[in-house]
């Protein structure tokens, strides 16, 4: 393995379950930078605030490091045909990996899916199926695909590899950090693979020596439209009752019934973090904002995080001396795009210039 160790977060191959490096599919995944942000912190009201870049990975978001993993794992195991549920993101990436890696793709979506993650699946070759249902549903087709068509299925916990690959999430901001933890870790939260990825891979950098015990406090983010983590654990339960009429335009969030909602939860309460769910008002707000103040475009989920996060400074439970870590989880194309009044077209026409245009930057 180390003899053909590539690069991204295929640099952890020792830690990930790929035997035979000859079976990496690899798009340029990992290795996302932590960067500073000064002018997001002071409208936080945060001093040590960093982003983990994770939009500037293949396809957009993080559910490439899952999907990289877990679909050369599944190739090396012999799968030649591979499906998933999808509410948006997972999907692309599947799509893409498996057209890397030269396999079939089968991705089923809510019909409700939005339109940019749909035309990701089809660009890439895969099968796109709409169905007109949750996304529950949709893994309720994945499971039959997979006892009925051999299919290998990819279904968000149903197998062990993407977890596998989100963890390097962990064992990368531990390394940026100079083998520490930052405070705390503000994460938008759905199916809770990521938090969760996370938490596996502090565990194996500390049994590795690498860390100490200590650990940042765990904060999940949710849409109010789509808050059952929030609601479970508010009221102390270990699992989490299924949400009743999701809605929320950040589809990464729009998770009614986590597979993994104890685990989410274990790790939010053992961490001394917290789930908090904001407005879908936020939301939208607060991704113009974070445009105007040089964070980039980003997606909904990503504007739900900071969102979130500005509650939880104003809550006083990230205190503004903490060094807190962001998760930047998707890129703004992934997302709807925001609506704005469209300036007007001007005409070709230097005299036109001359007399309206320049006096009006003046
Ligand atoms: C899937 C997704 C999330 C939610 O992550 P989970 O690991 O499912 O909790 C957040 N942001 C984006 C952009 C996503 O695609």
């Amino acid at each position: 393995m180390a003899a053909r160790r590539s690069g991204g977060l295929w640099r952890w191959g020792e830690l990930l379950p790929v035997q035979d490096a000859g079976f990496i599919t690899y798009l340029g995944e990992g290795d996302t930078p932590l960067q500073p942000a000064p002018r997001l912190g002071s409208w936080l009201g945060l001093r040590r605030l960093e982003v983990k870049r994770e939009s500037l990975n293949p396809t957009g978001s993080f559910k490439a490091r899952g999907m990289a993993v877990a679909v050369s794992r599944a190739v090396e195991l012999g799968a030649t045909h591979l499906v998933a549920p999808s509410a948006g993101n997972a999907g692309g990436a599947l799509a893409a990996y498996a057209a890397a890696a030269g396999v079939r793709a089968t991705v089923i979506m809510p019909a409700d899916a939005p339109a940019q993650n749909q035309v990701e699946v089809l660009a890439a070759g895969a099968r796109l199926i709409l169905l007109e249902g949750l996304i529950s549903d949709c893994g309720r087709l994945a499971a039959l695909f997979r006892d009925e068509a051999g299919a290998f299925d990819l279904s968000t916990l149903k197998e062990p590899y993407r977890v596998e690959g989100k963890k390097t999430m962990g064992f990368e901001l531990a390394q940026q950090l100079g083998w520490r933890l930052p405070d705390a870790i503000v994460y938008p939260t759905g199916g809770g693979t990521g938090i969760v990825g996370m938490w596996k891979g502090f565990e194996e950098l500390e049994a590795l020596g690498a860390i100490g015990a200590e650990r940042p406090r765990m904060f999940s983010v949710q849409a109010e439209g789509c808050a059952p983590i929030v609601r479970a654990f508010e009221h102390g339960e270990r699992f989490a009752r299924p949400w009743e009429g999701a809605e929320t335009a950040a589809a990464g969030l729009r998770v009614p019934s986590a597979v993994g909602d104890f685990l989410i939860l274990d790790c939010l309460r053992q961490s001394g973090g917290a789930a908090i769910a904001v407005a879908e008002r936020d939301i939208l707000e607060t991704r113009s904002r974070l445009g105007g103040i040089g964070f980039g475009y980003t997606s909904l989920e990503t504007a739900a995080a900071a969102a979130g996060l500005k509650a939880l400074v104003e809550s006083g439970l990230i205190h503004e001396d903490e060094e807190v870590i962001l998760f930047d989880t998707g890129a703004g194309f992934k997302s709807e795009p925001p609506t704005f009044e469209s300036p007007r077209s001007i005409p070709n026409d230097p005299d036109y210039w001359e007399e309206k245009v320049i006096p009006d930057v003046l």
